[in-house]
């Protein structure tokens, strides 16, 4: 009996969908993770990476940017003081999400990256449900339902992920760290002066035939008919690849690949594409742009609003009508990070020029 039917007959005898009012059951917490990494789980060593405490704290910081900060700068400024300010106000609090689009996205994403570590499908879904940091009924509600996005539906995803990797990824193979550490979730942060910018890389890839490597991004998505133009200008794996060379030793052009898995379509998506030098070079002068721009409206106190991302995917923006109380006094609170080393340790540290010199071959 497949995952599907085996969850459906459950939902389907206990009702757990749709009722109203019932009891939240509280899933697993940091704790309980960090519990399970102590005693030596293999999957829990890997799984859960990005909701650690510390990179959440992170987003108080004043100049530190990532590529969910900067989709939070270009799509409204003010929304993302908000976002800093709120960060900042609750850096204390518990880590639990409410945010059904984070939590599935991150479990589906854990499952995908323990298949690649461990090529075992039952390891693959313990690490996805391990991942789902979060009420185990997340999803659930009347409100929710239609996303299609549940732990049942996150484990669905990762077994589908097993036969879409058969026919599209059979060359592919996790790339080992000379460290011996799998390349997955490796995290890095560039100094860029004004800025420091924090990632972390989903996995990346080996061509057994070839030797090539690649970069690996996984998404999920409510549309059922996603485009691959939603991700061939993005810049979050561009960034990723202009430190590879680094990381494998080598300097050279690389692919980004997404898989991308439609919710609603129920069906994973393939596309490559190839980024030169020139692409990563651009990647550095965008984000020096945004460096100054952020730098700018921290020094004039004020965060222009775009109403025109009030409304998106048929949702208010959840500081509609609230976002106009963030205040000077609280905008001149928010600290600066001045040691990218002390709040959140990563795999690897950059400086920008350093990064400047390897791409136009000055080292
Ligand atoms: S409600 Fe509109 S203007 Fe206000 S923060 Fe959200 S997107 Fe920006």
């Amino acid at each position: 009996m497949r995952t599907e039917d085996i969850l459906d007959a459950i939902d389907a005898a206990e009702d757990t969908g749709r009722r109203a009012g019932r009891i939240p059951l509280p899933g697993l917490s940091h704790e309980d993770i960090q519990s399970l990494k102590v005693c030596g789980n293999p999957v829990a060593a890997l799984a859960g990476e990005t909701t650690d405490k510390e990179y959440l704290q992170l987003q108080q910081y004043r100049n530190v940017i990532s590529n969910s900060i900067l989709s939070g700068l270009h799509a409204c400024p003010r929304r993302l003081i908000n976002e800093k300010t709120i960060a900042f106000d609750n850096v204390e609090l518990t880590t639990a999400n409410t945010n059904v689009d984070f939590v599935y996205g991150h479990s589906v994403g854990a499952g995908v990256q323990t298949l690649f570590a461990y090529e075992r499908i039952d390891y693959a879904l313990y690490a996805a449900f391990l991942s789902w940091r979060a009420d185990w009924d997340l999803g659930k509600q009347e409100w929710n339902y239609k996303k299609k996005k549940t732990i049942e539906k996150a484990a669905i995803a990762v077994e589908m992920f097993q036969v879409f990797r058969a026919e599209h990824l059979y060359e592919w193979e996790l790339y080992w760290l000379p460290n011996g550490k799998p390349a997955i979730e490796i995290s890095f942060c560039i100094n860029l002066g004004k800025t420091k910018y924090f990632g972390h890389i989903d996995l990346i890839l080996r061509n057994k035939r070839t030797g090539k490597i690649a970069i690996g991004e996984i998404k999920t998505t409510g549309f059922s008919n996603p485009d691959e133009a939603t991700f061939r200008n993005s810049g979050q794996a561009l960034g990723y690849s202009l430190i590879l060379d680094s990381i494998v030793g080598v300097d050279a052009d690389y692919d980004v690949m997404y898989f991308t898995y439609s919710t609603t379509g129920q069906e994973w998506h393939f596309w490559p594409f190839a980024k030169s030098v020139a692409h990563k070079l651009e990647w550095i002068q965008d984000r020096l742009i945004d460096s100054g721009h952020l730098q700018q409206y921290f020094q004039l106190q004020h965060f222009p609003k775009n109403g025109a991302s009030c409304m998106q995917f048929n949702r208010r923006c959840q500081f509609y009508g609230t976002c106009d109380l963030v205040n000077k006094e609280k905008i001149a609170a928010l600290p600066a990070l001045d040691d990218e080393h002390s709040v959140y340790p990563v795999d690897y540290y950059y400086d920008v020029q350093e990064l400047i010199n390897r791409q136009t071959g000055e080292m």
